[in-house]
């Protein structure tokens, strides 16, 4: 089958049954929902830079599996040049979206469930690789968007999966069947959970063996029986639900999507089972599911920062001051800082190595220092954007008001003479696209996108001490030691 199209794409999920709740209530019509429909809108960017020519080199890529042309989202890297272009296409997306485009967590998953399904088997003489290699060439022959699902709820951090007070705090098997097994537990903040037509998923620590029922990975359809969503908020979400909101919601087009995603007693065949109880290897699909997308980052992030640097740029002209020297610093800042983040996804990228699976695998190391520099690095863009941009981002009326013919003035003018008159700055530039562009950064820095822009670097992908914990193991302070006693002449 051919490509999706972005409209395609969007058709197909109204054909799914697929369950969501928000504001206490069962969303029915959840595709054109104001405030889930940006996130879908993303996600369709992924099918629609796949149509467009000047990117099909990017975007399009030959499957490994059977030949054909599929969009990269789905691919098994089969090279370096292939882990580098991946990071090219995030920074397109995230120039194009401004926003989280969801699609990567299942792109991260299948690279990093190929290459541990195919050790497992060796070791046990399973058949998890077949298993998933049937399915991903299923996703890839339909274009399917995957959600890869890691992160469980966990309870009390100070106990393992067996130890918790209540079992469904990891995702585990609670009936094993001659047909398959059947799963309880739940994935939290998992992005791009609605949009998805399928769901893979993972363990989210290193397991012992009392943890073999926890040990499991599987795939499932979102709207599999027993499976739902219950919706996560966003910081001023609602205003995409004010009646004619453009303005005011800073990116009306894009966005991001969290949600609880809940798995009670549903059951997986056993054609899509790739783990189930070989608890050894739970860590190892972390630690590899965790490094893609470490390296995804550099690449993200760094297209969103891109946009955030041109809107800074911006809000200075439209202000006046884009000569004023200290704030070209601060743009020059904004700029190293972004394009260091690159030059990390672009590092771990080309160290990459093949896996015994065939597959190519980032440099661990790089790609944890990558994303150690994303959880601090959008935080001081976004810092130098609010420093640049000035108060008016966060204190300025609403659309509404610059449109208001409610009369105030003695002179019978309007508030939205006021506003206008008021807050008109520069020669030449509308309100109006000063509004935008002020509402846009509040937007990036506190607002909806937030979320994708702060939290998620963060905490996506694992919080900064999990990258710390990989650093240790990868750096190898014991070879520098010795590098130092052979130059100091110590035996
Ligand atoms: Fe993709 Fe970045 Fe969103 Fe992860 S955070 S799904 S890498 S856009
Ligand atoms: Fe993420």
């Amino acid at each position: 089958m051919a490509l999706k199209t972005a409209q395609e794409y969007i058709e197909s999920l109204r054909t799914l049954k697929t369950r969501v709740y928000m504001f206490g209530e069962k969303i029915d019509n959840w595709v054109d929902h104001p405030m889930i429909r940006p996130s879908i809108n993303c996600v369709a960017m992924t099918y629609a830079l796949a149509q467009d020519p000047q990117y099909a080199d990017l975007m399009t890529v030959k499957s490994s599996l059977t030949g054909n042309t599929i969009n990269r989202f789905t691919h098994l890297h089969q090279s370096t040049e292939d882990l580098v272009n991946k990071v090219k296409m995030q920074r397109l997306l995230g120039q194009k979206t401004a926003s989280c485009f969801q699609r990567c967590v299942g792109m991260d998953s299948f690279n990093a469930v190929f290459s541990t399904t195919f050790e497992i088997d060796e070791a046990h003489g399973t058949h998890y690789h077949e298993n998933f290699k049937k399915f991903l060439t299923f996703v890839q022959d339909n274009d399917l968007t995957v959600d890869g699902a890691m992160t469980d709820p966990k309870g009390d951090r100070s106990k393992a999966p067996h130890d918790q007070k209540d079992p469904d705090m990891f995702v585990h098997v609670v009936e094993r069947r001659e047909d398959g097994i059947v799963v309880c537990g739940a994935k939290c903040h998992q992005t791009g959970s609605i949009n998805s037509h399928w769901h893979i998923f993972m363990p989210t620590i290193s397991m012992g063996e009392a943890d073999k029922d926890w040990a499991v990975s599987f795939a499932c359809p979102t709207d599999a029986e027993g499976m739902y969503m219950i919706y996560g908020r966003q910081s001023c979400d609602t205003r995409k639900m004010e009646e004619g909101a453009s303005i005011d919601v800073g990116n009306a087009k894009f966005g991001g999507q969290e949600a609880l995603v809940v798995l009670d007693h549903v059951f997986i065949p056993n054609e899509y089972i790739f783990l189930n109880g070989e608890y050894e290897f739970a860590g190892m699909m972390v630690e590899r599911f965790a490094g893609y997308h470490r390296q995804s980052y550099g690449g993200c992030k760094v297209g969103v920062g891109d946009v955030v640097i041109g809107a800074t740029a911006l809000a200075a002209e439209y202000n006046g001051v884009e000569k004023a020297s200290a704030v070209k610093d601060k743009l020059i800042e904004m700029l190293h800082l972004n394009e260091t983040l690159y030059c990390c996804g672009i590092a771990c990228s080309s160290q990459g190595f093949q896996t015994k699976a065939g597959n190519y695998q980032i440099d661990l190391l790089l790609a944890n220092v990558c994303k150690q520099n994303v959880t601090r690095f959008p935080y001081e863009i976004v810092r130098l954007a609010e420093d640049v941009a000035g108060g008016l981002m966060v204190t300025m009326p609403s659309q509404k008001d610059f449109t208001s013919d409610t009369v105030v003035g003695r002179n019978g003018e309007t508030i939205g003479d006021i506003c206008n008159k008021f807050f008109a700055a520069k020669d030449g530039v509308s309100t109006e696209d000063r509004q935008r562009i002020m509402r846009f950064l509040e937007n990036m820095c506190l607002g909806a996108a937030a979320v994708g822009y702060r939290t998620e670097s963060m905490h996506g992908a694992g919080s900064p001490q999990a990258q710390r914990i990989m650093i240790a193991r990868q750096g190898d302070i014991q070879g520098k030691k010795q590098l130092a006693k052979d130059i100091a002449g110590i035996q």
